[in-house]
């Protein structure tokens, strides 16, 4: 593998970009649209970065489909930051959250909202390993929850929420992190959104949080300002400091997403193409290749899959590395393999994988 050459990247985030959305910042980044400045040198109050956050909200609600009376934020402190201020803003006294803990993060968010408030775990599939989304069936809702929480992708472990439930009065919030914009669904089922932007929007440094108007109001008077969502969203992501650079770059990722991909609909099926060449040729390995996901619950982003021996697991990681496949080590507490696969993965790169997974098992099985 040549030095010059850029690889296929599975890491599971940061990670990979759209090729020509780095090729457009590289172009812009000494002289953004005439300013004759960078956008990282930029007042964080000037015309052209306000300009900049409006039309990316706006960018992003229309992918969405979401109307007007959703917001988009741009904050920092990763989506970890969001697992203790959902619960902050809208878990009061006297009240109980649900949680569906389906992974490490889903975990994180139930326990980061436990030194909060009251909460309860409406499904929890720890038992078998998180290998599973529970069947909505078995989910136990508190109808008189003041939010259900569910992660709708489990980075980790390679599950992903095919439909969500429906939880009547129940406010229904989301961490997106690892498969926001991967798919069209109605987005109205959610009150809020969060995610990280280091997997599926662009550069790790801004968390976005769509979340429906009505709600601000909710938002408790006496907490600190950084941690109220009413007090981002009165000063348009611009109460402090933005991280503007980030911000510029989900905004040039959006604009590949609606203008090169042509919307959520055409991504959505290229992901599924994609998570396809891969999910064949675990389930047509015999057995050399063990899926770690259930089948009904297998995720379109994070394929994750075993071997029949750790030193070939190791094996394999060398072997891919070395033909520009790279970041495929799984996460330490499921092991094996994990390719992350999200939007700004080309098909190309999903088949040079396959074609790999099919030579290494005809040499090793
Ligand atoms: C990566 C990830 C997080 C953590 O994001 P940070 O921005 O690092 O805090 C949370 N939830 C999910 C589902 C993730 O994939």
């Amino acid at each position: 593998m040549t030095k010059d050459k850029r690889v296929y990247n599975f890491y599971p985030g940061p990670a990979t970009l759209p090729l020509s959305v780095l090729e457009k910042a590289r172009m812009e980044l000494t002289n953004y649209r005439g300013t004759g400045m960078s956008v990282m040198e930029m007042s964080h109050r000037s015309a052209a970065v306000e300009e900049l956050i409006t039309s990316t909200e706006k960018l992003l609600l229309e992918l969405l489909e979401l109307p007007a009376h959703y917001r988009v934020l741009f904050l920092q402190g990763g989506a970890s930051t969001q697992f203790y201020m959902v619960p902050l803003n809208f878990l009061p006294e006297g009240k109980s959250a649900d949680y569906l803990v389906t992974g490490n993060f889903a975990e994180k968010a139930f326990k980061e909202a436990a030194k909060i408030g009251r909460v309860r775990a409406a499904a929890d599939t720890k038992g078998d390993a998180y290998r599973s989304i529970p069947k909505l069936e078995d989910i136990k809702l508190d109808p008189e929850a003041a939010y259900l929480h569910l992660t709708s992708n489990n980075t980790v472990y390679g599950t992903q929420w095919r439909e969500f439930p429906c939880c009547g009065d129940i406010p229904l919030i989301c961490d997106a992190s690892s498969d926001i914009l991967s798919r069209r669904l109605d987005f109205t089922q959610f009150v809020l959104i969060y995610a990280g932007a280091q997997k599926n929007l662009g550069p790790a440094g801004t968390t976005v949080v769509v979340i429906r108007e009505d709600l601000l109001e909710k938002v408790p008077q006496e907490l600190p300002s950084m941690l109220r969502y009413d007090i981002h969203a009165a000063k348009n992501s611009l109460y402090n400091t933005p991280s503007i650079f980030a911000i510029y770059m989900v905004n040039l990722v959006l604009n590949w997403l609606k203008d090169e991909v042509g919307g959520l609909e055409e991504m959505e099926k290229i992901n599924r193409r994609k998570a396809k060449l891969i999910y064949d040729e675990i389930d047509q390995s015999n057995g050399f290749y063990r899926g770690y996901a259930a089948a009904d619950s297998r995720s379109l982003m994070n394929v994750t899959f075993r071997l029949p021996e750790e030193e070939l697991e190791k094996k394999f990681v060398a072997a891919a590395e070395a033909r520009g496949l790279v970041g495929l080590k799984g996460y330490r507490t499921v092991g094996g393999i994990r390719a992350s696969i999200y939007n700004a993965m080309p098909i190309e790169g999903c088949d040079s994988l396959a074609e790999f997974m099919r030579e290494f098992r005809e040499e090793n099985a």
